[in-house]
């Protein structure tokens, strides 16, 4: 052991593992490469203003969780807490809302950084996969959004999770609700932070999973009583999507969410396995955020996935991924002639995009065979001195044990055509 240790809220992923987690990556992002979404990359820091102005200033994420730094040049960023803003700023900034037909549909993945209390589910660096259709009010575009994760968790075979969603309203109608709200809750018995919040931001408030809270916000108003026609004729027809597209979700009149960009659309994906940490992907529409970071009014939509608590959620169920295996063929020379035929056919195998490993060093025929066990390879290839001198090479299928000599210059082309 060395005398450091990973991050406190952080983990290494290491394999086996982490194939589980590359291929749950994989998974969630699919569906959005087979539905006009294109890859998009930025840098894990931001000026931090972005998510200030972005995320907003009275969010936890904000407030309390972000990672901040100050360079030697003086410019203040901050590592990522969530990639929506970052997202909206590059397309921005590369003007792509101007450059082709609207909506511009991004997908990316990668690390994003809170600095929260850790617990089982809930870490300091965590990942997640995002999408994003920029530029346009539609509700078959929120509606696909939700059609697409949840067709994504289910290819990964998971079913015990489920849909919420709710309206949080726009700017004709939420004001009106707020103030609803904000008469309600002052009304209530609340300590001076949460006081604070109901002037700042009191929709917030309704998201205090506190005990003593909950109770007390039984019969606050509900956004849903207060949207206006338009905001209620567009929810309307995305729940009506989703109910034709046979995607079941429930309604959550509470449900607002940790960000303050969000109107309209919101939704979470909640898995019932996880316990406190429920939450496995959310997202929703936010028509306001492109202006309040300095852009040109550009209604959007986006959600984002966290991988991490996919793979819990995977493990709650039991699921197990049918991955293929990293090693098909093990190669175990026998002598050093052995080794560089040996080696000769390794390397031909995956150019051929056979994978292939080799018996490295030299640590005799037992240790040999034991890695080539452990490797999971399906076939084995082994040659001695003797092989060699008859030009060929044993060729042993771990399944059935049965072991066939192959002329050396045909083994890769034999293996191929087995494992094909
Ligand atoms: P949010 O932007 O908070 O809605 O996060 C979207 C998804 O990312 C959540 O549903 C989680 O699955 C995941 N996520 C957010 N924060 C964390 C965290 N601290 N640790 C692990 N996963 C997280």
């Amino acid at each position: 052991m060395s005398t450091f240790q990973a991050p406190k809220g952080t983990y290494d992923l290491l394999p086996p593992d982490s194939a589980t987690f590359l291929a749950v990556r994989d998974a969630l992002a699919a569906p959005l490469r087979h539905s006009g979404y294109g890859y998009v990359e930025t840098p894990g820091f931001e000026n931090v203003d972005l998510f200030a102005r972005g995320v907003g200033e009275s969010t936890d994420i904000v407030t309390k969780e972000m990672y901040t730094l100050t360079t030697k040049g003086g410019d203040r960023l901050a590592l990522r807490p969530e990639g929506t803003a970052s997202v909206l700023r590059a397309a921005l900034e590369a003007n792509l809302h101007k450059q082709g037909a609207l909506p511009v549909k991004l997908w990316y993945s990668g690390s994003y950084y809170r600095y929260e209390r850790p617990q089982k589910g809930r870490y300091r660096h965590f990942s997640q996969i995002g999408a994003e259709a920029i530029g346009m009010e539609d509700p078959a575009l929120d509606a696909e959004l939700i059609v697409l994760a949840d067709q994504a968790y289910r290819s990964l075979g998971l079913r015990d999770f489920r849909i919420l969603l709710n309206s949080l309203g726009d700017k004709e109608c939420r004001p009106v609700y707020r103030e609803a709200l904000q008469g309600f809750l002052r009304g209530l018995d609340l300590d001076e932070d949460t006081r604070r919040r109901v002037d700042i931001n009191p929709l917030r408030v309704l998201d205090d999973k506190r005990a003593e809270v909950q109770r007390q916000l039984a019969d606050a108003p509900l956004l849903g009583d207060y949207l206006c026609d338009a905001c209620r004729a567009y929810h309307k027809e995305v729940r009506e999507l989703l109910t034709e597209e046979g995607v079941s979700f429930e309604d959550d009149g509470r449900l607002v969410r940790g960000l303050d960009y969000y109107s309209r659309t919101t939704f979470e994906f909640v898995h019932d396995g996880l316990g406190s940490q429920s939450a496995v992907g959310g997202g929703g529409r936010y028509d306001g955020l492109s202006e309040m970071i300095g852009g040109p009014a550009l209604p959007s939509v986006g959600w984002a996935l966290g991988v991490d608590r996919t793979v819990l959620a995977l493990e709650a169920e039991g699921v197990t991924l049918d991955l293929p295996p990293s090693t098909s063929v093990f190669a175990v020379p026998l002598g050093e002639e052995a080794r560089r035929v040996l080696f000769g056919v390794v390397t031909q195998l995956r150019r051929a995009g056979v994978a292939a490993d080799f018996a490295y060093g030299s640590r005799g025929v037992k240790g040999a065979m034991k890695a080539a066990n452990r490797s999971g390879a399906r076939y084995t290839l082994v040659a001695g001195e003797r092989d060699l001198a008859e030009g060929v090479v044993q060729l042993k299928d771990m399944e059935s044990g049965e072991q066939n000599a192959v002329p050396v210059s045909e083994a890769a082309e034999a293996l191929r055509k087995l494992l094909a």
